[in-house]
């Protein structure tokens, strides 16, 4: 069965552009396919995983407002079981359009419903805020993760984020999961960093992820080469931190498995 997780947090740079493409690249590379969805219009995932995003036959606005099929918006990369399904600064006028629309919050998920047989993971990198893109994100989507920076206003404006969920699940999508909080960025150098954890995890301790994605230039640069880090570096820290980040949502794939059997 297919697995939807949206990657969402309205903080701007905390990191969900570098963990859905990371992430997607660590699955791809377990044997499992990987369709990434860029729903920011940034397009920084879109242009990560080596797609020109100012060139595009067709992207993820023109599927949304049913001007073309899914499969003619898709594009491959580097990693021949890694899709993405781009966009560009044409989703802004989305943003608008799709007001107007009736089930303008169920758009994504129906466009998902004709794609899942395709892979086993669909993630969903989402832009910094908590408007109608994010709604559908969240509408389409299993399972969230969270990425927040080891940071001092880290847990600021996470309690907004959690109001969003709950009205999502309220009227739109009773079974979203969390899949988990991701602590990104971290520097265990820095005195700051980890008593943010400490506070962090008590806070919000069983939704944590056990990995923790460090500070890492590898992460950093890898985009503008239009790779995954794996591709760019694969022994570094940042790409090993994203497996290991894989493995962990594997795990606990397994886990739900043998509930349900
Ligand atoms: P936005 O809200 O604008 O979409 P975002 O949440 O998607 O941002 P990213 O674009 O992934 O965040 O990251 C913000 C910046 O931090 C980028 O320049 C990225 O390369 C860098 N970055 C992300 N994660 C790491 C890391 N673990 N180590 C070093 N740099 C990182
Ligand atoms: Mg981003």
């Amino acid at each position: 069965m297919t697995r939807v997780i949206a990657i969402t947090n309205q903080k701007g740079g905390v990191g969900k552009t570098t963990t859905a493409i990371n992430l997607g690249a660590a699955l791809a590379s377990a044997d499992l396919s990987v369709l990434v969805i860029d729903l920011d219009p940034q397009g920084n995932t879109t242009s990560g995983l080596g797609v020109e995003r100012d060139h595009l036959q067709a992207s993820i606005y023109e599927v949304l407002l049913e001007q073309c099929q899914p499969s003619e918006a898709l594009c491959p990369t580097e990693i021949a079981n890694l899709h993405v399904l781009p966009a560009n600064r044409s989703l802004i006028g989305a943003t608008v359009e799709l007001l107007e629309v009736p089930d303008r919050e169920r758009r994504l998920r129906a466009i998902i419903q004709d794609l899942q047989t395709d892979y086993h993971y669909i993630l969903i990198d989402c832009p910094p805020s908590l408007g109608i893109l994010t709604v559908n994100a969240l509408t389409a989507a299993d399972s969230l993760v969270i990425p927040m920076q080891c940071e001092y206003f880290a847990l600021e404006g996470l309690s907004e984020l959690f109001n969003t969920i709950r009205r999502v699940r309220s009227r739109l999508n009773p079974g979203l999961e969390i899949e988990g909080i991701l602590l990104t960025m971290y520097d265990d150098r820095l005195n700051l960093a980890n008593q943010i954890r400490k506070d962090v995890s008590r806070h919000l301790g069983q939704q944590l992820f056990q990995t923790i994605i460090p500070r890492n230039v590898r992460l950093a640069e890898s985009p503008s080469f239009g790779k995954p880090v794996l591709l760019y570096d694969a022994r570094c820290k940042g790409a090993s931190s994203y497996i290991d980040l894989a493995s962990e949502i594997l795990a606990s794939a397994r886990q739900r498995a043998v509930k349900v059997s």
